[in-house]
C-alpha cells in the first residue's frame, strides 16, 4: 500500500513514531493509502528546519523568491491531470471539477502571491517637514498553516503561498482525511529546488500533530482554515501565546431570492452554489430565500434542475455530485436530513443515502436533498451541515428577510439575486457576511480581501492582506 510521507527539511521521511493512519478513498470505501500519524516530534524536527532556513530566505532576493514559487506553479499546471485524479480519489469530488477548479486554483495560488511579493510596498510619510516615518515590514518567521479537507490543495497553497512569498518559512500540515495532493505537493517543491526546511509538511491528526504546530513556541503566526468549533481551539491556545492568527471558520451562508431576479440564472447558479463539491465548500449557500410571489415557482424548476444532477463516482466525465469526505462525515449528513424532519421538515427530493453498484457499491454517498417548511431558527437552518443539503424559505420583504439572513451565528458569504440596483446594494450593506455575490456567485478576484465576519472567522486573507499578515510592521522615524 502506497504511503505518505512527510516533508521535512527537503526530505521525505517517515513519522518518528513509525505509526501510520489509514487514508481513505470516499467513493469506494476502503483504504488506499496511509498517512502519517505524526506528532511533537516530527513537528519539533519540522519547526527546527524552518528556523534554520529562515534567515536565508528572508533576505534572499524576492525575484529570487517568486521565481522559484513560479516554478512549483509551471509544475502544478503540468501535473494537472495527475493531481486533479489525485484530488478526486483522496477527496471524492468530480475528477471534473478538480480538474477545471481545484487544482488551476491551486496554481494561481502560488502564481499570484509570488508576483504579488514582487510589487509589495510599505508606506512612508513625511511629517510636518520635520520628520520622515517610514513602515518597515519583515517576514515573521515560521509560519503554521493548517487546512481542511473540502478544496485540498487550493486551500493548502492559499495559505501557503503568501506566508512563503513574504519571506516566511513554512510548517504545515493538510487535512488528514484528504493528505494526497499535499504529498505531491512536496514532490513538486523538491523537483522545483524550493531549499531544504523552507516549507515543511507534517501530516497527521488535528489534536496531535495540528495542536503542536499551535502550541510551538518557535511558530509566532498561525493561519488556519477549517471549522468554527476547531477554530474557537486553536485561538484558546495561541492567544495566551500572542500569536498572529488568521482564522476562517465555517459558513451558514443564505441565498436571497427577489421577485425581480433573472429567473434562469438566479435559479440554475442557485443550484450550483447548493451542491457544488457536494456541497462541500465553506461558500455554498445552504439556505435559499425566496421572495413569496416567485415561491412556488422557483421550488418547482429548483427541484426539477436538482434531480437532473448525477450523483456517481466521481471518476465519470458525467457525475455532478461525487463522494461525501468520509463514512462519519456521510453520517453526520444523513443525521441532519432526520433532524429536519423531526423539526417539520418536508423533504422535497433526495433525503437518503444513495447505493451505488460496481466499485463504488460502498463509497459515501448521499442525494442532494431540498427541504422547505422550516423556520428559521430551528437547528437544521442554524447549524453548518456541509453536505449536499439546502433549505428554501419563503419571505414578504427585505427587513424580513436580512433578519433570516443575519440570525445564525455565521457570517461568511450572502447571494442576492435582483435586477433593482438601489435594492441590491441597499441589502448588500445590511447582510452581515465578508462576502456578497450579486447575481453570480463564487468568483472572486484574489487581491480583495476574504473572510468572515462573527463566527466566520477572524482576519482578512488575500492580496496585500495575506502578504501583511505574514510580515511585521515596524515605524522607522528619522528627524529631518
Ligand atoms: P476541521 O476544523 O475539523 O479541520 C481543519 C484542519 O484543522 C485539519 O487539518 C485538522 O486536522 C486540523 N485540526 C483539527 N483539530 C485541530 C487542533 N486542535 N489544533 C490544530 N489543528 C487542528 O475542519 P474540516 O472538517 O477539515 O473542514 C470543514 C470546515 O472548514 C467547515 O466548517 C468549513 O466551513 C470550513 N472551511 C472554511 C473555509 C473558509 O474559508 N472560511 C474554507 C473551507 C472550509
Amino acid at each position: 500500500m502506497q504511503k505518505i510521507l512527510n516533508y521535512i527539511n527537503g526530505e521525505l521521511v517517515e513519522p518518528v513514531s513509525g505509526k501510520y493512519l489509514d487514508n481513505y478513498n470516499p467513493a469506494e470505501g476502503k483504504v488506499y493509502s496511509l498517512v502519517p500519524d505524526s506528532a511533537t516530534a516530527d513537528v519539533n524536527n519540522a519547526v527546527e528546519a524552518a528556523q534554520q532556513s529562515f534567515e536565508a530566505w528572508a533576505t534572499m532576493p524576492v525575484e529570487k523568491r517568486s521565481a522559484t514559487l513560479q516554478k512549483i506553479a509551471d509544475l502544478i499546471d503540468r501535473d494537472l491531470d495527475k493531481l486533479a485524479l489525485a484530488e478526486s480519489i483522496d477527496q471524492g469530488k468530480p475528477v471534473k471539477l478538480a480538474k477545471a477548479v481545484d487544482i488551476p486554483r491551486a496554481s494561481s495560488n502560488m502564481r499570484f502571491f509570488a508576483t504579488g511579493a514582487i510589487h509589495f510596498a510599505s508606506e512612508a510619510h513625511v511629517t510636518g517637514n520635520e520628520a520622515v516615518n517610514y513602515t518597515l515590514r519583515t517576514p515573521v518567521g515560521v509560519a503554521g498553516c493548517i487546512s481542511p479537507w473540502n478544496l485540498p490543495l487550493y486551500l493548502f497553497t492559499w495559505k501557503i503561498a503568501p506566508a512563503l512569498a513574504a519571506g516566511c518559512t513554512v510548517v504545515a500540515k493538510p487535512s488528514e482525511l484528504t493528505p494526497m495532493t499535499a504529498y505531491l505537493f512536496s514532490q513538486l517543491c523538491m523537483e522545483a529546488g524550493l531549499p531544504k526546511g523552507v516549507l515543511n509538511i507534517v501530516h497527521g491528526l488535528g489534536p496531535k500533530a495540528g495542536q503542536a504546530i499551535i502550541e510551538h513556541p518557535g511558530v509566532p503566526a498561525i493561519s488556519f482554515t477549517g471549522g468554527t468549533v476547531t477554530g474557537k481551539k486553536i485561538a484558546a491556545t495561541a492567544a495566551p501565546m500572542f500569536k498572529k492568527l488568521s482564522l476562517e471558520l465555517g459558513g451558514k451562508n443564505p441565498n436571497i431570492v427577489f421577485a425581480d431576479c433573472s429567473f434562469e440564472q438566479a435559479v440554475r447558479t442557485s443550484v450550483q452554489s447548493s451542491f457544488f463539491n457536494q456541497g462541500e465548500i465553506c461558500l455554498c449557500g445552504s439556505r435559499i430565500f425566496v421572495e413569496r410571489s416567485l415561491y412556488d415557482r422557483f421550488v418547482t424548476e429548483f427541484v426539477k434542475l436538482t434531480q437532473e444532477l448525477v450523483v456517481g463516482d466521481p471518476l465519470e466525465e458525467m457525475t455532478r455530485v461525487g463522494a461525501l469526505v468520509s463514512e462519519a462525515h456521510m453520517n453526520k449528513v444523513l443525521s441532519y436530513i432526520e433532524l429536519a424532519k423531526e423539526e417539520g421538515g418536508k423533504i422535497v427530493t433526495g433525503g437518503k443515502q444513495v447505493k451505488l453498484s460496481g466499485h463504488c457499491a460502498n463509497g459515501y454517498f448521499v442525494e442532494p436533498t431540498v427541504i422547505t417548511g422550516l423556520n428559521e431558527q430551528c437547528r437544521t437552518n442554524q447549524e453548518e451541515i456541509f453536505g449536499p443539503i439546502v433549505t428554501i424559505m419563503p419571505f414578504n420583504t427585505e427587513d424580513e428577510v436580512i433578519g433570516y439572513a443575519n440570525s445564525t451565528p455565521y457570517g461568511l458569504s450572502a447571494t442576492l439575486w435582483t435586477e433593482n440596483l438601489t435594492q441590491a446594494h441597499r441589502v448588500a450593506a445590511r447582510v452581515k457576511s465578508g462576502i456578497i455575490w450579486i447575481n453570480c456567485w463564487l468568483f472572486r478576484d484574489l487581491r480583495t480581501p476574504f473572510g468572515g465576519m462573527k463566527q466566520s472567522g477572524v482576519g482578512r486573507e488575500g492580496g496585500w492582506e495575506a502578504l501583511r499578515f505574514f510580515t511585521e510592521a515596524k515605524n522607522v522615524c528619522i528627524k529631518l
